[in-house]
């Protein structure tokens, strides 16, 4: 048996299973062993069934002594029962609702483990489990013998479609008694240093701990074995990035001259002095471009700190120097707003610049394609649909992708093929990039980070109300106004295709511009209206000539109003924290004091944590990370595509100090090599073992 042996071929596996634990990433010998267990039980300090008390986790080996399926009247609920014996006089009932299938597994006189929450049933005076996890114990079982699963620690994996967490064990202790003690390619200084167990102890620590493991630590992930692992696949991913970044920086690019004529373009555009923030930022991208190496650089900023005027100066850079830029949104709506404030900011400087989106009519598509491809046009704003739709440039120089969390690595690297040499890649994000996902995800490009608001803005005050006193908040818009200010009146719609949202949106409007509002102009703008009405509802509302925006979504992001100062959020409830923070960022944006409210019904555990994350800070770093925290990785992004690897051991949330150490030292290491053939060797490595799993793009 070889790690790269197919689990088809290993005793006991066959093509039925194989093909379950395919679904679950695990085709040959080096995956199972990179499929650790999720929790661990310690059967080898067993109770007794008289030994239990209420409230606590415990596991005891038993026997079924009777079942049955409890009726209510005539009707059969699902409901089964087992009543387990194990020698000492009391017993423990286990129920299970939905359990009918257990008849014929759980039969009279069978030996199994049971683990759960104990309970005391006070109509029987029995203890309880109930839907207690349970594995049967036989000792002629084909799974291996029951001294693998008792009287031990055992390792506890999550079932692969009919392959259960038992047979799992088996499989897993066939295999590590089946292969060559395993090398290690950590590289030896850094195993000294941070004391990690070699790779061999580490593997077999984590599937089969030793007797005088600690199980506390073993459930934490926090065992030696686990820190190895989880060290040493932090540390082989930040060198796959690190080694991506390092041959974009060798590949040939463009070399931008930053001349007076620059210069000169840059100030003629820009609308007012640059924060000391944005002034940095643009120094770091100028570099870049300056190099003849193709930038990929990301452009961090919170909502409001002024990334638009950034890009800007970097396309002017692109576009004095002769070549064109390409600006990229997630959706059209996004795509629409970058437009306009291109357009706006270019408008003095005599650009052409055209929006390429799905909503032109084949002529006029045509039309701007030609200027594209000739080169008239400098700047081609549009979705990511423009990397596919066969738009050929004249001289593509620079493109600024506004990845909102949706754009994929792969899309990335796509457009860096459009052009013969390789443009520069500034990626903008409409919200900040917790740092441990600017580590992984974004971690194979160079970050730029605005952490200064334009002056004179004053922290807006977000405050929370149920539903019940929104006459309070409709008064105190009603106040704003008067005093010469804006709002807007925002409603949930989660598909930009969904009508609910829209319909609770439309009927508000009808409320505050009949019954509550009959004084002021009232404005509605939703998804489906059409283009040129939106534009007009925009233009109205910018010029003032709307007082009061019910609007669903679709202000989310990009709309710049900076009289607007209040932001009133119904159903805050249905909002993700990400959209609310990216919502209240609308206000703000002048010189007056701004109001974010959420108004709420019902609330649950999370979207109650989110209001509080949301009355609590205004910084959009911070609530990024209870974002992230508080949906998961694989939630946060929501898509497969979205470029996160897929780690076994480690998790970037749990484990972020890890993850800072393992990148520290990966920089070192890729950037300063003990010699070249430690390196050469690395990068094999990674290239053989870890580019599929976490989706790397040549490495090496
Ligand atoms: P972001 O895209 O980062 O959310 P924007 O680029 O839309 O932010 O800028 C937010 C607002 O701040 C806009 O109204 C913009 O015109 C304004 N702004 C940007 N930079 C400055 C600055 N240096 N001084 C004053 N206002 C600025
Ligand atoms: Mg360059």
């Amino acid at each position: 048996m070889h790690l790269d042996t197919p689990l088809v071929y290993v005793k006991g596996v066959g093509p039925f299973r194989a093909e379950m634990l395919e679904a679950k990433g695990l085709v040959t010998v080096n995956d199972l062993l990179h499929y650790p267990p999720f929790r661990y039980e310690d059967r080898s300090n067993l109770k007794s069934i008289y030994e239990l008390a209420p409230g606590e986790m415990a596991t005891v080996i038993a026997e079924v002594r009777s079942t049955r399926m409890p009726k209510m009247g005539r009707r059969n609920v699902g409901l089964f029962e087992a009543r387990f014996g194990d020698g000492s006089h009391a017993t423990l009932t286990g129920k299970w609702f939905h359990g009918a299938y257990l008849a014929n597994v759980l039969t009279e006189g069978a030996r199994v483990s049971l683990y759960g929450k104990v309970e005391f049933d006070s109509y029987s005076g029995d203890m309880l489990m109930m839907h207690p996890e349970f594995e049967m114990l036989s000792a002629d079982d084909e799974d291996g013998d029951a001294s693998l699963h008792t009287g031990r620690v055992v390792p506890i994996y999550e079932a692969a479609g009919k392959v259960s967490p038992k047979m799992m064990r088996a499989l897993m202790r066939r295999v590590l008694d089946g292969i060559e003690p395993l090398e290690d390619f950590l590289p030896v200084h850094l195993r000294e240093r941070l004391k990690l167990v070699d790779r061999w102890t580490a593997v077999r620590g984590i599937h089969f701990p030793g007797e005088d493991s600690d199980l506390r630590l073993l459930n934490a992930f926090r065992s030696p074995a686990h820190l190895r692992m989880i060290l040493e696949e932090f540390f082989w991913l930040e060198c796959g990035l690190e080694l991506k970044r390092s041959k974009a920086k060798l590949e040939a690019g463009i070399a931008f001259q930053l001349n007076e004529q620059v210069r000169e373009k840059v100030k003629a555009m820009l609308p007012f002095k640059p924060t000391g923030a944005q002034k940095r930022v643009l120094g770091e991208i100028a570099k870049d471009m300056a190099e003849p190496h193709p930038m990929s650089r990301l452009l961090q900023g919170d909502v409001g700190s002024g990334k638009t005027l950034v890009a800007a100066e970097a396309a002017i850079i692109a576009i004095e120097n002769g070549y064109q830029v390409a600006v990229l949104a997630p959706t059209e709506i996004l795509a629409m707003q970058h437009y306009a404030s291109f357009q706006a900011l270019f408008a003095k400087l005599g650009y052409l610049v055209v929006p390429l989106s799905g909503s032109l009519k084949a002529k006029e598509k045509e039309k701007i394609k030609r200027f594209v491809e000739q080169g008239a046009a400098r700047v081609v704003v549009g979705t990511h649909a423009l990397l596919e739709e066969g738009v050929q440039f004249h001289k593509l120089g620079l493109a600024i992708v506004d990845e909102q969390h949706r754009f994929g690595v792969m899309q990335r690297l796509k457009l860096m093929e459009k052009g013969e040499v390789k443009p520069d890649v500034l990626v903008m994000t409409a919200t900040p990039i917790p740092r441990t996902l600017a580590l992984t995800v974004y971690g194979d490009l160079d970050t730029s980070v605005i952490d200064e608001m334009p002056p004179g803005r004053k922290p807006i005050k977000t405050k929370h109300l149920p539903e019940s006193r929104i006459e309070e908040v409709w008064s105190f818009v009603g106040r704003e106004v008067a005093a010469g200010r804006q709002a807007y009146v925002v409603y949930p719609v989660i598909e930009e295709s969904e009508t609910a949202g829209m319909k609770a949106a439309e009927k508000s409007y009808l409320h505050l511009r009949d019954d509550v509002f009959p004084q002021l102009a009232v404005g509605l703008l939703h998804g489906k209206l059409g283009q040129a009405d939106k534009e007009t509802v925009m233009a109205d509302f910018k010029a003032g000539r709307i007082q009061v925006l019910v609007a669903t979504t679709v202000v989310e992001v990009g709309v710049d109003v900076p009289n607007a100062t209040v932001m009133v959020i119904e159903h805050a409830e249905r909002f993700g924290l990400a959209q609310l923070h990216q919502l209240r960022g609308r206000v703000g944006r002048g010189g007056e004091q701004s109001y974010c409210i959420l108004v709420t019904e019902r609330l649950g555990e999370t979207a109650r944590e989110r209001v509080r994350t949301m009355t609590e800070s205004n910084d959009g770093f911070y609530i990024a990370e209870m974002d992230l925290r508080l949906r998961g990785p694989g939630e946060f992004f929501g898509t497969k595509q979205s470029g996160m690897p897929s780690l076994r051991f480690a998790n970037i949330i749990r484990d972020r100090e890890m993850l800072e150490t393992a990148r520290g030292e990966a920089q070192a290491f890729i950037q300063h090599p003990p010699n070249e053939e430690v390196l050469r060797r690395a990068v094999h490595y990674i290239r053989d073992n870890w580019q599929r799993r976490y989706g790397l793009v040549q490495v090496g």
